[in-house]
């Protein structure tokens, strides 16, 4: 069979599609032209620490100036929002682990600084009971797929839950913070000790898991923390504040 011809049959067996509406798309291409009209990608102007979406005229947003989070930045690809659900629930739920390349790509080449001087790549880690019901951790997925694409050692057990916490999406802030704290342990810390680690989660909404988990690496020796998501929200009440 011509090479040709192999790949007009692979292409019908296997067709390229949209991330997002999975409808068939050029090879080349991870979103069909009207998904990509409607994903909101974080390009905007944003604070330096956090990340949320700012005015033009300011470096960093009132939150991060009152109470400084124990990460040095938060950075997202796109926000969480009922355009980019369908690409969150397709990852999150269903066996579509060909969009973890995908997805690392896009929070790989768009986030360069933060892997600049880096030195070590961790997930946040998922209670093994969830990890159970759900089969993946996508952040652990992630953050293994960021390791091969900037060659920085993927460190995947040196922090654990310390306990089974109470999903967060059922909690208000206040008891978000309250349910997450001493929620992760070190269980490594030789590998963190003075390095300046990347810590990858999938979603950040209240940014509470990731200040949490942030702060235990901080406190077992990490020189710094920077912070990167796939997504996240833009209009909770956390650290993320309101597109203005
Ligand atoms: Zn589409
Ligand atoms: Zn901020």
């Amino acid at each position: 069979m011509s090479f040709l011809l192999l790949e007009k049959v692979t292409n019908l067996i296997f067709p390229n599609v949209c991330v997002s509406c999975e409808c068939i798309i050029d090879k080349g291409y991870d979103l069909c032209s009207e998904c990509s009209k409607k994903i909101n990608f974080l390009t905007e102007h944003y604070c330096n620490v956090c990340g949320s979406v700012i005015s033009n005229n300011i470096y960093t947003c009132g939150k991060c100036i009152i109470n400084l989070p124990p990460f040095k930045v938060l950075r997202s690809v796109f926000a969480y929002d009922e355009h980019s659900k369908n690409m969150i629930i397709n990852f999150k739920f269903f066996d579509n682990l060909n969009y973890v390349k995908i997805y690392a790509k896009w929070m790989y080449q768009v986030n360069q600084d933060i892997f600049q001087d880096a030195e070590v790549i961790i997930p946040i880690p998922l209670h093994k009971m969830r990890l159970f019901k759900r089969k993946y951790n996508q952040a652990a997925l992630l953050a293994k797929e960021l390791s091969k694409l900037s060659n920085l050692p993927y460190i995947p057990l040196a922090i654990k839950r310390s306990r089974n916490t109470t999903p967060q999406a059922s909690l208000s802030p206040k008891q978000r913070e309250k349910n997450l704290k001493k929620a992760f342990k070190t269980s490594n810390k030789e590998v963190i000790k003075n390095k300046i680690v990347i810590l990858v989660d999938d979603v950040v909404t209240t940014g509470a898991t990731v200040r949490s988990c942030s702060q235990e690496i901080l406190n077992s020796g990490a020189r710094e923390v920077r912070v990167l998501s796939l997504a996240r929200t833009v209009n909770d009440c956390g650290i993320i504040m309101q597109k203005s």
